[in-house]
């Protein structure tokens, strides 16, 4: 591994474990924690839960899946530039959607205003209760009893009253701190993978054109570029051209961006960078071009009549399943109802937002469709 810088989070620095644990010969305490999310049960999940584009809509649309895929590629290709603790940066990003609900954003609302009066629902919060409680792998405790540091990356944003219960965890969010680079950057990661892919997946969905994406300035100068390189391409090879382009641009600006920012706050360690202001971040022609996109994706595919449509029904089913275990447990699978006795609505709002979507859509069925079982 390159040599970290002394503002990295490394093993020596680490806050550890809730439950200490011998350390490993062969892996860092950071390797190990991306070893145990990419073999969580919530891992395998990802594959079948929406990003955008509902899981039966078409094998070539991201997935969760795929999406924390390309999230930790890039999160971790910027770490390396900036000497950032790349494992824990690959750790928290394929780890960051680990909460999400069936159906995307859609889902994520739909059980939020389910769940109103027990407490809402945060899909940051789900995720970090995915890795801290709901994986059953190991016999000494609940979780995957991961090091602080990865735990506090998945939480990026948490509602206070939240925050209040989650103990060391949670502080930040009351002590006016900010949370490791290496947290900070998977956040941006995110923001990079998701408005190129979304552009790529939208593209290929035929629910925005080349012609509207022509008229934002992030895509039409890279297209352009591709052109120039490229004058006989078309199609999906002027796509792929153009959105490698902007991807390239967007990490390569984070970096220098961040080098600038991380160079001007003089860490000298850890402490440093939590008490500094967020660090890692874009110039500011580069945040306003992808504001630009961003609301493009908004108005044009996010809001896409056929997009709504679907969420429409994600909404249903969501709010369906969950009114039906609300009144009657005795639907909930028995282990759901033997675990959380005395919290019957969490134990509800677990077991639903653990569901994938074809899963989420059979248990429809199988509770309103009288001739399944
Ligand atoms: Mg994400």
């Amino acid at each position: 591994m390159h040599e970290l810088a002394p503002y990295a989070v490394s093993p020596a620095n680490s806050r550890g474990r809730r439950i200490g644990e011998e350390s490993s010969s062969g892996r860092t305490a950071f390797q190990r924690d991306r070893d145990r999310i990419i073999h969580s049960t919530a891992f395998r999940r990802l594959e079948y839960k929406t990003q955008v584009f509902v899981n039966h809509e078409g094998d070539l649309f991201r997935t969760r899946l795929t999406h924390s895929l390309e999230v930790a590629q890039i999160g971790r290709s910027v770490a390396r530039n900036l000497r950032l603790n790349e494992d824990l940066v690959e750790a928290i990003a394929l780890a960051h959607d680990l909460g999400h609900t069936p159906f995307g954003h859609a889902g994520q609302d739909a059980l939020n205003a389910c769940m109103k009066d027990y407490g809402g629902f945060e899909h940051n919060l789900q995720s970090l209760r995915v890795v801290d409680v709901l994986e059953e792998r190991y016999g000494a405790f609940n979780g995957l009893n991961l090091c602080f540091e990865t735990r506090e990356g998945i939480l990026k944003h948490c509602a206070k009253k939240n925050a209040r219960k989650l103990g060391d965890v949670g502080e930040r969010f009351f002590s006016n701190q900010r949370p490791s680079l290496e947290a900070q950057l998977a956040n941006l990661a995110d923001e990079i993978a998701y408005n190129n892919h979304d552009v790529d997946d939208g593209l290929r969905s035929g629910l925005v054109t080349q012609q509207q994406l022509e008229e934002i300035g992030l895509f039409s100068r890279h297209m352009a570029m591709a052109k120039k390189q490229y004058p006989e391409i078309l199609g999906r090879r002027l796509i792929h051209e153009t959105v490698r382009r902007m991807i390239n641009t967007l990490v390569a600006d984070l970096i220098k961006q961040s080098a600038i920012n991380i160079a001007d706050a003089r860490l000298d360690g850890l402490s440093a960078v939590r008490a500094a202001p967020v660090l890692v971040g874009f110039s500011e022609k580069i945040l306003q071009e992808q504001q630009e996109l961003k609301k493009f994706l908004r108005d044009n595919l996010y809001r896409h009549y056929q997009v709504a449509r679907m969420s429409a029904k994600a909404h249903h089913t969501i709010e369906m399943l969950f009114d039906a275990f609300r009144s009657d447990i005795q639907l909930l699978p028995p282990v759901y109802q033997a675990k959380y006795g005395t919290e019957k609505h969490q134990a509800i709002a677990d077991y639903i937002a653990g569901m994938t979507d074809r899963y989420a859509i059979r248990e429809y069925r199988r509770l309103f469709a009288i001739e399944e079982s």
